[in-house]
């Protein structure tokens, strides 16, 4: 039997009310983000100061379980931080899934540290720590207690896993791995605010986390990031470099480093404590999504919904399907779906694949090989009823 992607993509759009453009994810506001930013305006705290920003950090610890957030211009910005706070040092390598948004590798270019790809999983779509094992075993040697890359001579200094479309990895092997190797985890939570691992959020698992509340995320601020941490420590110095390290003092400009203007504007902030009142709605309805996807393709073969894994509670940030290679070709499906307003979208192109990255060291590649030709994102906004935020 033939699968007709015309029919397809009439059917999403009919999941999504009707429209005749279905964008891959749009913010969903309502009036109170309306009320908080005028609120906002009117009091003229627009910029870095302000109730909202220290509002939004501490609804956003809450919510993550973790004790400090600090909030930051984009989720880019956060990963730098979270990395810098840490101590990845220049000349470090950093472990990372080849398959990631660019920003993982970016911030680690920043410190002039080197990212060191590795694989994924099929299971999670993130990091396999199984197969990190392996790697380790065969390039790893240790001495005075780091981890060494026998083949570059630098130090590895930290990993950074990525919980790809809001699905968590499977944290426990790599936390122990992380013991055992002495490498620091550092969280890439932007896409999985929300998430769980064994009931635990993700985000609270690494030393330091990043976030983001880009436009296309969970939830906005329209740019926006967080980093997440328990270590008092790490949270103050992380607040001091975000706010170009002016030591407090009532009148007088002292800065004791080199810091950096990331510091989240209140205006922003605002619009980010309005949403994350609805972020467990957002997410409800995005369950309920894959549920509309699953039954649309649970006749047709060579095409399966992604769920979530068994030890893991998806925020479903991303739909994700994958497709048989060998029955479908990625590109015409991506080219006849957009082609009639339904926006999907392949994923990333691995980042060893860049030219930018390609003589980075790296891993067995071959899972993120072989799903990189089959995962196809699909149209993910919530369907919140209409007039529902009014
Ligand atoms: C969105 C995203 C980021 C960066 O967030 P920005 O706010 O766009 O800077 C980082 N990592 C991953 C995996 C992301 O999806």
């Amino acid at each position: 039997m033939s699968i007709d992607w015309h029919e397809i993509a009439q059917d999403i759009k009919r999941i999504h009310s009707g429209k005749e453009f279905v964008a891959l994810h749009e913010p969903t506001f309502g009036k109170k983000e309306l009320e908080n930013v005028t609120e906002c305006i009117k009091s003229g705290w627009v910029s870095s100061v302000g109730e909202f920003v220290e509002k939004f950090e501490k609804k956003l610890a809450d919510y993550s379980g973790v004790k400090y957030a600090i909030a930051v211009v984009n989720g880019t910005a956060a990963l730098h931080i979270a990395l810098k706070v840490v101590g990845v040092q220049p000349n470090d390598e950093v472990f990372m899934p080849a398959l990631t948004f660019i920003a993982t590798a970016n911030s680690v270019s920043y410190l002039q540290a080197i990212p060191h790809f590795v694989d994924v999983s099929d299971q999670t779509l993130g990091l396999d720590p199984v197969k990190l094992e392996e790697h380790i075993q065969k390039i790893g040697i240790t001495k005075n207690g780091q981890l060494i890359n026998r083949l570059t001579g630098r130090i590895i200094r930290a990993v950074v896993p990525m919980h790809t479309f809001g699905h968590s990895i499977d944290l426990d092997p790599l936390i122990e791995l992380c013991e055992r190797y002495n490498l620091v985890l550092v969280e890439d939570a932007a896409e999985s605010l929300g998430s769980y691992y064994k009931g635990r959020p993700t985000g609270g698992f690494g030393r330091t986390a990043a976030i983001s509340f880009n436009g296309n995320k969970i939830i906005t601020t329209g740019g926006g990031g967080a980093i997440l941490t328990n270590d008092a420590n790490l949270a103050n110095y992380a607040k001091h470099i975000t706010t170009t390290a002016k030591v407090p003092h009532s009148w007088d400009y002292c800065h004791d480093e080199i810091g950096f203007n990331y510091r989240l504007p209140n205006i922003n902030a605002a619009l980010g404590c309005a949403q994350l009142e609805k972020i467990d709605e957002f997410i409800d309805s995005k369950r309920k999504l894959t549920y509309k996807y699953e039954q649309l393709f649970s006749n047709i073969n060579g095409v399966s919904v992604f769920k979530e894994p068994p030890l893991s509670k998806s925020n479903y940030w991303l739909q994700t399907i994958l497709i048989d290679e060998k029955k479908f070709n990625r590109d015409k499906i991506l080219s006849t779906l957009n082609e009639l307003g339904v926006m999907a979208r392949p994923i990333w192109k691995p980042l060893h694949e860049l030219k930018m990255y390609n003589a980075c060291p790296k891993a067995d590649l071959t899972v993120t090989e072989f799903l990189k030709l089959k995962i196809i994102n699909l149209p993910s906004t919530p369907i919140i009823g209409e007039g529902k935020w009014e």
